[in-house]
């Protein structure tokens, strides 16, 4: 599968699960169990992305399956969300980095063509950012994830116009903040989701 030009094509899940579960484009892939793609939907209009596979995730194969992916699973359902049909979710790198360490700007760049195909097919009108690293790696705003948190932006380019985009808490900082008094983190990532199913709720069906 090769990348920019199959940003445009037709989606083909399979191919890319091969592709992708193959690379080696960066250093990540030597410790890896195995390449951490995707869970949800793929026809979803939220599309959640995170930063990168922990331990139970590369020992799985999905994301967010870990103890921060119950927490996301909780507060989706607090929002009403269904994790299975209403989002999509995925990292900026699809391998775990050594100790849970953050992922380089190189691996982040080498990773990206596939996070676009991705963006491109499920093609989700709605995207939460779940962290600085998915703001950084995403939209290459490198600082303000507490400022921006909660405001919907606006995304630029080929792959990104037309999207809307949320900076969000990571899961990991709310399983480590788990308080959810009001104007908590964790209260005010659930009153984002919530916020972003009132959107979903308003867009025309054909989004
Ligand atoms: S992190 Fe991304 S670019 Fe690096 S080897 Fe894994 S799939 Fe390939």
């Amino acid at each position: 599968m090769a990348h920019p030009q199959a940003l445009a094509s037709a989606p083909d899940w399979a191919a890319f699960a091969t592709a992708c579960g193959a690379c080696t484009r960066c250093g990540l892939s030597t410790a890896r169990q195995q390449v951490v793609i995707s869970r949800g939907h793929h026809q979803a209009r939220l599309m959640l992305i995170g930063e990168a596979p922990g331990a139970t995730e590369d020992a799985m194969g999905e994301p967010f399956v870990g103890r921060s992916g119950q927490v996301l699973d909780q507060l989706l359902a607090e929002a009403g969300l269904d994790r299975s049909r209403d989002v999509y979710l995925g990292n900026v790198v699809k391998c775990r980095p050594p100790d849970n360490r953050k992922p380089r700007a190189a691996e982040l760049a080498a990773c990206r063509p596939w996070l676009d195909q991705q963006i491109a097919w499920v093609d989700p009108p709605l995207i939460g950012l779940l962290g600085a690293t998915a703001l950084a790696g995403v939209m290459g705003v490198k600082s303000g994830l507490t400022q921006l948190r909660g405001q919907w932006l606006a995304g630029e380019g080929p792959v990104l116009g037309g999207r809307l985009l949320i900076p969000l808490f990571h899961p990991s900082y709310l399983l480590r903040n788990p308080s959810l008094a009001e104007g908590k983190p964790k209260w005010l990532t659930r009153e984002d989701l919530r916020g972003a199913a009132a959107r979903l709720r308003q867009l025309p069906a054909s989004l």
